[in-house]
């Protein structure tokens, strides 16, 4: 890819579409067109396509969503559903109309069947009913990786969707309510070692595994994706580190420095049981994450620290 693309990495503010803006500036590329909402609300349509006749755009990085933890997509699916189609399909649209040499588009591993063999392989989506908890979210990325797929095959283009597993990284949601899990942890256990107490209460029972990905390792993955034809039009991204909850939960007691007692409360969900992503293709092409979870997750800590003002443990 030459360095003087001009890529529209539409989310930048977010913490997918700001580790891309971070790694493609260290890469030296130096045409990078963001938006903000004042300037474009991607849900709007007309004002999608006005942006694009407005500018050159030669590569798209569809970063932008709207998404949250389980307690958010349980209880506000309706936001997700809409803003999420909408979103995408205003996106897509607009770049294939302005012919964009290539576009990468983020899912997300809840678009598999709840109950599916582990770990899981592309061809296993649509082949099984999907966790309620999370159906609206996943029903609209899988509308976008179908659209993908539908331009790649009538029209021609080399479209990508990334379905990368759980993520967490610097700029992601700290809200104890509408946070993913590795950042609810983080805020929830450092607040009760700063208020010494004694016991912490974390949702579910503990036992769902989830994998784990830094959101640099992904846009590293993204990048590697852009400069070469992976051959598939749909790519899981995993790192292949798995754990419990209950185990995350010590390991995030662990970084922070909280020495009380976790239990658990069964009364809230805990979703899918398992999702490990099996992600052979992409290694397969020459791509492995980097960073360990205990690693990402001090990294994350220190960023956290950095942005409150707090102090180490
Ligand atoms: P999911 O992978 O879509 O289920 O996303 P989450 O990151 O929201 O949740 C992962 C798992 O962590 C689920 O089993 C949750 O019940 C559990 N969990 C435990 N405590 C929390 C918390 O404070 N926030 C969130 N979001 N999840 C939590």
């Amino acid at each position: 890819m030459n360095p003087n693309a001009a890529i529209f990495v539409a989310g930048h503010r977010g913490m997918v579409g700001s580790a891309i803006v971070r790694l493609l500036k260290k890469e030296g590329f130096h045409n990078i067109l963001t938006a903000k909402r004042s300037e474009c609300d991607l849900t709007r349509q007309q004002q999608v396509e006005a942006w694009f006749n407005h500018h050159g755009v030669d590569y798209v990085i569809l970063a932008a969503a709207r998404v949250g933890g389980i307690h958010a997509n349980n209880t506000r699916g309706a936001e997700f559903v809409y803003q999420n189609l909408a979103i995408q399909t205003n996106v897509i649209h607009s770049a294939y109309q302005n012919g964009v040499k290539g576009l990468m588009f983020l899912g997300s591993s809840c678009i598999y069947p709840r109950d599916c063999p582990q770990p899981i392989k592309e061809e296993y989506l649509l082949t099984g009913p999907l966790e309620a908890t999370n159906e609206s979210y996943a029903i609209a990325k899988i509308a976008g990786l179908k659209m993908v797929e539908a331009y790649n095959k009538q029209y021609g283009t080399g479209y990508l969707t990334l379905m990368p597993t759980n993520l967490y990284g610097p700029n992601d949601n700290f809200d104890p309510d509408s946070s993913h899990v590795l950042a609810a942890l983080i805020r929830k256990l450092s607040d009760a070692r700063d208020s010494s107490e004694k016991v912490v209460k974390v949702w579910g029972t503990g036992m769902p595994r989830r994998e784990f990905l830094l959101s640099d390792d992904l846009a590293e993955a993204c990048l590697f994706c852009m400069r070469r034809n992976i051959g598939y039009s749909m790519v899981n991204v995993g790192s292949g580190e798995e754990v419990t909850i209950r185990e995350l939960a010590e390991l995030v007691a662990q970084t922070v420095g909280f020495r009380g007692q976790i239990e658990f409360d069964s009364r809230m969900p805990d979703g899918t049981p398992r999702k490990l992503l099996d992600s052979s293709r992409i290694n397969a092409a020459g791509w492995q994450a980097r960073t360990p979870l205990r690693e990402g997750l001090r990294r994350l800590y220190e960023w956290y620290l950095d942005r409150n003002g707090g102090k180490a443990a």
